[in-house]
Order: structure tokens, then sequence, then C-alpha cells
């Protein structure tokens, strides 16, 4: 369907993402109500381009990558997948206009409320593999971007996958570094393809993050130990030349030196995305901290997190796993825990 930006009323700002790159707003459709959320590119992605060179064309990716997401976004029938409500393609104002998710993101939730319920964790699982095996099986195509930031929860207790901006094969890899390297697999770091295991090995970070609050460490000297609560490092916000997001601990501060961005924590210890995904290459994965949440939801992670990449999983025998199968009727009601916040 065709919108116009006229016919909509703005709300409130939901939030921005990709380093600022796009706005999400509430809006209201001015003839009949309805509640929305609109996708844009932010009017500083102009300036944003300056900041990074003539090479770089900010906008125009950002609107490539919209235009991607909506032209798959608009044939997604699915309760995993938020739905579209239709699209403004009139350069330069390409807008996605979107169900709204009066939940909002569970990177803001568990900001919010602490980590979240091992048991509703499970409910997210099953909602995101439910999500991937219908953009699989439908469409033949992989998320490419499963984090915190792009799964969306309404008060009816449904929880959806959103953001498929950079799920096709459009964006030229080579001169956007596009993804966001902290939820990249090792496979993807190296080079390889993106397959629906990188979006496992996402999903697999995403859900420990969601569990324990904050974004897992890479650092083989800090994940081991369960009981001690280690100091964890957080990637830096390198936005000035990776679209990356960061999860940014409340102790910690950005600081910018030559180098680039880097995060500096409490201890004084930096650590880049470099140093990031070197880690991700070559540490151990993460695992959440043993014996304190059920023993089914460590191996599903533990399932998503193999490192061996022969041996990981696919979505069919992740689906089999005790924890999914669990979750899915673990008679947590979600829409219940929705009204606790
Ligand atoms: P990112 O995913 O990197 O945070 P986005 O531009 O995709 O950036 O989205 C910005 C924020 O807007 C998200 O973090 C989320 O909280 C919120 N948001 C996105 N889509 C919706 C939606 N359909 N309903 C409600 N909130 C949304
Ligand atoms: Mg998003």
């Amino acid at each position: 369907r065709k919108f116009e930006d006229k016919d909509f009323m703005s709300l409130q700002e939901l939030g921005s993402g990709n380093g600022g790159r796009t706005s999400v707003m509430k809006v209201q459709h001015v003839g009949t109500g309805t509640i929305m959320a609109k996708k844009s590119p932010r009017l500083t992605a102009c300036l944003q381009a300056v900041l990074v060179g003539p090479r770089f064309d900010v906008q125009r990716t950002q609107r490539q990558n919209i235009l991607c997401e909506l032209q798959i976004i608009s044939h997604c029938d699915s309760p995993f997948i938020v739905s579209s409500y239709g699209a403004c393609f009139a350069e330069p104002n390409i807008c996605l206009w979107m169900e709204f998710m009066d939940k909002g993101s569970f990177d803001a939730i568990y900001k919010r409320i602490g980590p979240i319920d091992v048991k509703v964790v499970g409910k997210v699982a099953v909602a995101v593999l439910e999500g991937q095996r219908y953009l699989y099986d439908e469409h033949r195509i992989v998320h490419r971007d499963i984090r915190p930031s792009n799964i969306l929860c309404n008060s009816q207790g449904d929880i959806k996958l959103c953001d498929f901006g950079l799920s096709t094969e459009l964006i030229n890899i080579a001169n956007t570094f596009v993804g966001t390297p902290i939820y990249m697999s090792p496979e993807r770091i190296q080079g390889a393809a993106h397959t629906i295991k990188s979006d496992i090995w996402s999903l697999g970070i995403t859900l420990i993050e969601l569990i324990v609050g904050q974004f897992p460490s890479f650092d083989s000297d800090n994940n081991s130990d369960s009981e001690c609560e280690s100091e964890r490092t957080t990637p830096a916000d390198h936005r000035a030349s990776l679209p990356i997001l960061t999860s940014l601990g409340a102790k910690r501060h950005l600081r910018r030196s030559s180098e680039g961005a880097s995060l500096q924590e409490d201890g004084g210890t930096t650590i880049s995305i470099i140093q990031l995904m070197h880690q991700i290459v070559n540490e151990p994965a993460p695992r959440l901290p043993s014996r304190k949440f059920e023993s089914d939801a460590e191996e599903f992670v533990d399932a998503c997190l193999e490192k061996d990449w022969e041996r990981q999983m696919g979505l069919a025998k992740l689906f089999e796993m005790p924890w999914i199968k669990g979750s899915r009727q673990n008679g947590v009601d979600v829409a219940a825990w929705t009204k606790t916040f």
C-alpha cells in the first residue's frame, strides 16, 4: 500500500539504530487512527556521510537497506515476523510503516528490568527459531542481523523478529561493512559466506545476553568461571568507521583515541572492535555460567555457539533439543510477564 508522510502524526521516537542512521518513530495514521512504527533514514545521515568520507555513501546504503527490508517484509506473513503496513519509495523519503510492538525490543527490556527469566528467554528462543525457519523455508533467506534490538515484543505476548535490512545480497559487502560484528560468528569474521549457521551463532550470543543481562565476554580469562562476577567487556562504539551497535554496560565509558573509538572499563583496560573480533575467532565461545540456569538452556546455548562449523546443528536439530521442546510448553504467560514492566 502506498503511504505518505502527511497521512501520519508523529507521536514519539522509539529509537535509532545503525549508529544513528535510522530512526524509528511511533506514528498514528490520521484516517484510521491505527498506531504504527515508521522506520526511515535520519536527516543527519548526510552529515555522517561527510564525517565518514566520500567513498562511504551512508545515505544511499541506508536507503538501500530499508528498500531490501521492505521488499522482504511486505511478503512476510508469520506470527514470528513483524508485519508491514506499507511503504513510501519516493526519494529521498524511503520509509517503512510496520506493526507497532508496544513493549519494544529485548535490549531495551533487559536494560530496564535486568536479566530476563530464563523461562521467558526460552519463549524468545522458540520465536526466533520459528522466525528463522519461516524466513528460510518460505523466502530462502537468512536474517543476518539477529540481536536483542531486532527481537520485539508486545503486550499480547507475541515475540517477533524485525529488520531484514541486511538480508539480501543486494548490499555490497565489500565497501560497506554490514552486519553487527559483535554478534558475528567466527566464520563470518574470517570471511565465510553468511549462512543460517551464522544466525544461529548470533542467537546463542543473544540468549546469553538476555539471560545474564549483559553482553558476554569473549575473553577466556573472564568467562570460564561461573561464580565470580568477572568484569565483562563490552564492544566499543566504532560508529565513525563501522555501522555497529553497542550494548554498553552501566559502568563503562566511551573514549575516543587516535586508534579509533575504544571502550574504557573501570579497571582501565580497553577493547576495540578489532580486538573483540580477534577474540571471537580465537577464544573459546562464551557460555552461560555453569549450573546457574537450567541445564537444558546451557546445552542449547552451547549448541548454538559450537565453533566447529561442521558440528554446529542446523535449525531442524535445534528444534528437537529439550530446552526448545520444554520452552514451548513451559507454562510461561508472556503477555502476563509484559505487564510486570
Ligand atoms: P537497532 O535495531 O539497531 O536498535 P533500528 O533503527 O532498527 O535500530 O530500531 C531502533 C529501535 O526502535 C529499536 O531498538 C527498537 O527498540 C525500536 N523499534 C524498531 N522497530 C519497532 C517496532 N516495529 N515497534 C516498536 N519499536 C520498534
Ligand atoms: Mg533494528
